[in-house]
């Protein structure tokens, strides 16, 4: 015991990630409180070992040989609500709040700007790290303002959105890994609002239905539409071990992905260029559909490789099947890649945060 800190050593990690890989962290705190991050960071440094933050775990591969330094795990908590200007709702929720009971409370009391990114696991605190989204919606359309712990002063800083430089599963956070820890986010959100229904699936669903699009409609579908992929945590589901999708969507040049579409036709994955799926991203740039190029690369869903494979609902999801090695799902990982790059000429990226690896991203490496 550190001051009040209850620091253990040699904690597995395993257990707190949704992948179920990887060894052990040196040392390991669960923060509730402000202060203990601090005297949690101040211990580290007399000790000379290096930090790592986590919230539950479902965006993290973590190395066979665990993490050789203290694993700061946020668990703060609370949840406050003010009236904004224009009738806004002003929500600041602590960085260990669970996000989608956030996203159900905002459903539940009528605040528009959350509920396309219901089923999403993980902490409050995780959300602007890599800007969540899914059908449609990201959190960069509603954060105001993200309270963080800046690492290299110990400062506590208010960043408004510009600060946080959001983009495309991408933030200020994201680009400078081992400097923010995130206490708490606000988002502004829209009493009386009606759902974000932009994304093709959702819209289809809820008009099969004939449903209102409602905030608790659109909650329902997406909870739906994401069952049926594996895409919500699911202790009875056999793919259930994963960090959702593995690999980022592509922004390419125009010109790029042209050259895909060329290169798709002459391997005769599609009969006309016109059939590659691709999207306006802004800047005479496009998005590409990892799921598309990696089923399209020879990786068909159910693809397996050891204890490790591609999920049976979800072609971008890698799955530990039970037993496996964080070196087997890296392997997989490289192998996609690599398969895509030598069909289509596009490197993928991928989108978890890996801790304890030699290089920040062993898949590209
Ligand atoms: C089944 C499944 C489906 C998913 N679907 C989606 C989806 O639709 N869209 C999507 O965007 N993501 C999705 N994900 C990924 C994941 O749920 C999100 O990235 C989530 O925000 C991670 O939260 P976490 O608390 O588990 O973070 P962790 O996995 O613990 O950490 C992820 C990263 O955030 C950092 N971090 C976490 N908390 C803090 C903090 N307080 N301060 C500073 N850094 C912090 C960590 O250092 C690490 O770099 C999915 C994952 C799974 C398993």
């Amino acid at each position: 015991v550190i001051g009040h800190l209850a620091m253990r050593e040699d904690v597995p990690l395993r257990t707190l990630t949704t992948l179920e890989l990887g060894g052990p962290a040196r040392a390991m705190v669960d923060v509730e409180r402000e202060g203990d991050v601090r005297e949690a960071l101040a211990w580290a440094e007399a000790s000379n070992l290096p930090v790592a933050v986590i919230g539950s775990g479902s965006n993290l591969v973590v190395a066979d040989a665990g993490f050789p330094g203290l694993v700061l795990r946020v668990g703060l908590r609370g949840v406050s609500v003010r009236r904004g200007g224009a009738g806004d709702v002003i929500v600041t929720a602590a960085a260990g709040e669970c996000w989608d009971d956030l996203v159900a409370q905002a459903v539940r009391e009528g605040w528009g700007g959350l509920e396309c990114l219901s089923g999403i696991p993980g902490t409050v605190g995780a959300t602007p790290i890599q800007n969540v989204g899914a059908y449609g919606q990201e959190v960069a359309e509603t954060v105001t303002s993200v309270r963080a712990l800046d690492r290299t002063t110990l400062l506590v800083e208010e960043l408004g959105a510009s600060a946080c430089r959001f983009g495309y599963r991408e933030s200020t956070f994201r680009r400078s890994p081992d400097r923010w820890i995130v206490l708490a986010v606000t988002y502004r959100l829209a009493p009386g609002a009606a759902a974000a229904v932009r994304y093709p699936e959702l819209t289809q669903l809820l008009g099969a239905r004939h449903a209102e699009p409602t905030l608790e409609a659109a909650r329902t579908a997406v909870l739906e539409l994401r069952r049926r992929k594996s895409m919500v945590l699911d202790a009875d589901d056999p793919n259930r071990r994963s960090v959702g999708s593995f690999f980022v969507n592509p922004v390419v040049e125009r010109q790029r992905a042209d050259e895909v579409a060329r290169r798709a036709v002459a391997a005769g994955v599609v009969r006309s260029a016109g059939e590659l799926p691709r999207f306006a991203a802004g800047y005479g740039r496009e998005k590409l559909s990892a799921a598309w190029l990696v089923e399209r690369a020879g990786f068909p869903r159910g693809t397996t490789r050891r204890a490790v494979g591609i999920s049976s609902r979800h072609s971008l999801v890698l799955v530990n099947h039970g037993g496996a090695s964080s070196a087997d799902l890296v392997a997989l990982a490289r192998e996609i890649r690599a398969g895509v790059a030598a069909r289509f000429g596009v490197l993928l990226g991928p989108e978890p945060v890996f801790l304890g690896f030699r290089s920040p991203d062993p898949v590209s490496a």
